[in-house]
């Protein structure tokens, strides 16, 4: 009988898991019963949520899957029993099942939470899955429809991390494309650090400040939210934002499926492994991507809830499951090198390198780099065999 690798997921990790796999089983001539589980076969290009007809950004995956032999099944998983190494899943017309597995990769990503803080949950829109990035632009087109006044014009976008950033300084370009260039319109970052992007070099909090100030985004720096309502946000220092348009981006977790292990996970929720990406006391069962707290150097560097880690880590993942199966050495994951290119809407965009963030390019150059970046680099490769095999490979170039 036919070993099996069971994937959960089929974002960025879980797809590139499982073309790993195939490629190495392949490689060897050993066939691998390679299954994935996750409610669409596509991939859902989570990285451009800020944009507009956010429905278009996916990505077909079944035809990739069939010609590399890897299964399909369209379903949720619920629950992982560890013990019998099966998982249970339920598919989309509400059945449940069971399935048996040799190796378990878990790549089933990550949410942001809106739980924190009263009323978020309720009022306040997000970015994060399609779904609520669909909401959330067919929100911002209705409000042309919305009688004029302080808070339909007003946008307060709740954290100043990435995506934070990524959606303000997209916002006025699309606020005014909605309710006319007439418009008084403003767009808040409500931030509790003391200045934008806190935790960055000198030299991206510069870029970003001047982004900011050119697209007229304003910061509120030292403000934590305490609620959010109907009629907008109410800070812990008293101040109240009026705004219909309430976008939460911060507290993402990893996938609750990872609280089902008994394993040390860090405080987002991420499973600790070892450089070969198995969670730490489970050697049948790998952690991938936004599920993994994995070391990406020897200088103390971890992976972060980013596409670019991953990407590979989906291939280390994948490969090291197979490589178990078919007793071969497994690699150990390494991904030194890190980027970050941010998208500062009609400013254009800002390119760095290293731990340290070295500004390497800004405006339209760097605008360049991002949308090949995004419409092409992170997209899956054709559905062809031999060329998606070549792209798994661990040590195929990458950024
Ligand atoms: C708005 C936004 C902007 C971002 N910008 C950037 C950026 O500029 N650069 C960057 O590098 N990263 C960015 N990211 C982060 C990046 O998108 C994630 O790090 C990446 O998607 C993680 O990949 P993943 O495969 O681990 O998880 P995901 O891509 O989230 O995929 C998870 C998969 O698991 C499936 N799944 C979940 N639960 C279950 C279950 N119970 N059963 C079966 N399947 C399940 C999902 O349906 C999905 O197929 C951004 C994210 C957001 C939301």
């Amino acid at each position: 009988m036919r070993e099996k690798i069971l994937i959960v997921g089929a974002g960025f990790a879980g797809m590139w898991a499982a073309l790993s796999a195939a490629r190495l089983a392949d490689k060897h001539q050993q066939p691998i019963e390679i299954t994935v589980i996750a409610p669409q076969p596509e991939l859902r290009v989570r990285p451009r949520f800020y944009e507009n007809h956010v429905q278009t950004l996916v990505a077909p995956l079944q035809p990739l899957f069939d010609v590399t032999g890897i299964t399909f099944l369209s379903g949720t998983v619920t629950q992982l029993l560890v013990q019998s190494k099966e998982v249970s899943w339920t598919d989309t017309e509400g059945k449940t099942h069971l399935l048996g597995y040799d190796r378990l990769v878990l790549a089933s990503g990550s949410q942001v939470n809106r739980e924190r803080v009263a009323g978020a949950a309720q009022h306040a829109f997000d970015l994060d899955q399609l779904e609520s990035a669909a909401v959330l632009e067919q929100h911002l087109k209705d409000l042309a429809h919305k009688p004029e006044c302080e808070a339909r014009n007003t946008v307060v976008v709740c954290g100043g991390g990435f995506t934070g950033i990524e959606m303000a300084l997209e916002l006025p370009g699309r606020l005014r494309d909605i309710l006319g260039a007439d418009a008084k319109t403003r767009v808040v970052v409500v931030e509790r650090g003391t200045q934008p992007g806190a935790r960055w070099s000198q030299e991206l909090r510069d870029v970003i400040a001047e982004a900011s100030a050119d697209l007229g985004v304003e910061w509120l720096m030292n403000a934590e939210v305490e609620s959010v309502d109907a009629s907008g946000v109410t800070l812990k220092n008293g101040q109240t934002l009026a705004s219909q348009t309430v976008i939460w981006t911060v507290g993402v977790q990893a996938n609750r499926l990872t609280a089902q292990i008994d394993a040390p996970r860090d405080r987002q929720g991420r499973l600790h492994v070892n450089e070969h990406l198995q969670v730490v006391g489970h050697d049948d069962i790998y952690a991938t991507g936004d599920v993994a707290y994995a070391a990406t150097d020897d200088k103390g560097n971890h992976a972060l809830m980013t596409c670019q880690h991953a990407i590979l880590l989906g291939k280390f993942a994948g490969n090291n499951a197979a490589a178990s199966l078919l007793n071969v050495e497994p690699f150990p994951y390494r991904q030194e090198m890190y980027v970050t290119c941010l998208d500062l809407g009609a400013w254009g965009a800002v390119y760095t390198e290293g731990w340290d963030q070295q500004v390497k390019l800004t405006r339209a150059e760097a605008k360049k780099l991002k949308l090949s970046i995004t419409s092409e680099l992170i997209y899956p490769p054709k559905a062809e065999r031999a060329a998606a095999f070549e792209m798994a490979d661990p040590y195929a170039p990458f950024v």
